[in-house]
């Protein structure tokens, strides 16, 4: 006799972190919100975060710099498990453990890959029946990163960041990362520089780029770091110049190009190839000039569920 699978009680996903290869920031939405132009790529960085049914609602962050995380409603995490079981009109409580690999406030998109790991994970505990444009449209109101990181690869963003058309991509990139501690550097503060910097300015609506695009469809490292575009890069720097440094000292140790992760202050370095990667790692630390370098590759797929958390 064949048993019937158990309804699980836990699920862990996995989630990437974010580069966007190309970041072009356009007028003020009546909404508030910028209109962007963007170019994602997930990144092998990942959080994980498992989504337990509880006696009560809770929630603890390990990993790097969870201090920096808040353990309670405010995360996003919290928010998207919440969100989800009023969607399916769920009442059990949950426990959400989330294990942190990508960097904090570092403009890789770590609490939207949370949010997104939580939804995938609760719509798998209970069954749910969302679509996956239903899924878009719940992690949409999570913050503009969300469906991205739900999605994986290589994509446009466009809107505020959250409608979403995968692009065609060959190859796979080798990067280093170096989320340099940028204190003052919030999104809001970057885009509020971006804001004074453009006053009286009549920004056209962005678009993608066809050398971006080209750059992709051939998975040539070295047309892409030629066209790596961040409309923010300026005012991360002029509020941070500590990643000017680190940009320029890159250049001259063996990156392909590099730029600043979203609004920073990550910032994110092409390599030419896997060895190329260690090459500019090491570079960088034995210099001096980073004292925490991460390497990834990309791109790599969105949220997953996983068999076996890394804390199990
Ligand atoms: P963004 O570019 O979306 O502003 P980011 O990638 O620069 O984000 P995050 O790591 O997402 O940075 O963190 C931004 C802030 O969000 C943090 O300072 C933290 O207080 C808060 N936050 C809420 N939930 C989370 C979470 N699950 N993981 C990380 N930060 C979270």
């Amino acid at each position: 006799m064949t048993s019937l699978p158990e309804t699980p009680t836990a699920v862990t996903v996995r989630a990437p972190a974010k580069v966007n290869l190309e970041l072009f920031v356009g007028p003020l939405r009546p909404d508030g919100f910028h209109a962007l132009s963007t170019i994602y790529q997930a990144v092998g960085l990942y959080d994980e975060v498992t989504v337990a049914e509880a006696d009560e609602w809770g929630i603890v962050v390990h990993g790097r710099d969870a201090d920096r995380v808040p353990a309670d409603e405010s995360n996003l995490a919290m928010r998207a498990a919440r969100l989800i079981a009023a969607a399916l009109g769920v009442e059990t409580p949950l426990h959400l453990t989330i294990d942190k690999e990508i960097p904090v406030a570092g403009g890789m998109a770590g609490g939207s890959a949370d949010a997104a790991a939580a939804l995938l994970a609760c719509e798998t505990l209970w069954g749910g029946r969302h679509t996956r444009e239903q899924l878009d449209t719940l992690a949409a109101t999570l913050g503009s990163d969300v469906p991205f990181l739900l999605h994986g690869g290589t994509a446009i963003g466009s809107g505020r960041g959250e409608v979403i058309t995968p692009v065609l991509a060959k190859g796979t990139y080798h990067w280093v990362f170096v989320p340099s501690s940028g204190e003052g550097l919030s999104t809001p503060s970057v885009y509020g520089a971006f804001d004074r910097r453009q006053a009286g300015l009549d920004l056209p609506e962005p678009v993608p780029s066809p050398a971006m695009m080209s750059a992709l469809r051939a998975g040539d490292p070295d047309a892409l770091a030629a066209v790596l575009a961040n409309d923010l890069q300026e005012d991360a720097i002029a509020l941070h110049p500590p990643i000017g440094e680190i940009l320029h000292a890159a250049m001259d140790f063996g990156a392909l190009g590099g730029l600043v992760s979203g609004s920073g202050p990550t910032v994110a370095l092409l390599a030419d190839g896997p060895e190329g990667a260690i090459d500019l790692a090491v570079a960088l630390t034995a210099s001096g000039v980073a004292d925490d370098v991460r390497r990834a590759t990309g791109p790599v797929h969105g949220a997953h569920v996983v068999p076996t958390p890394r804390r199990s």
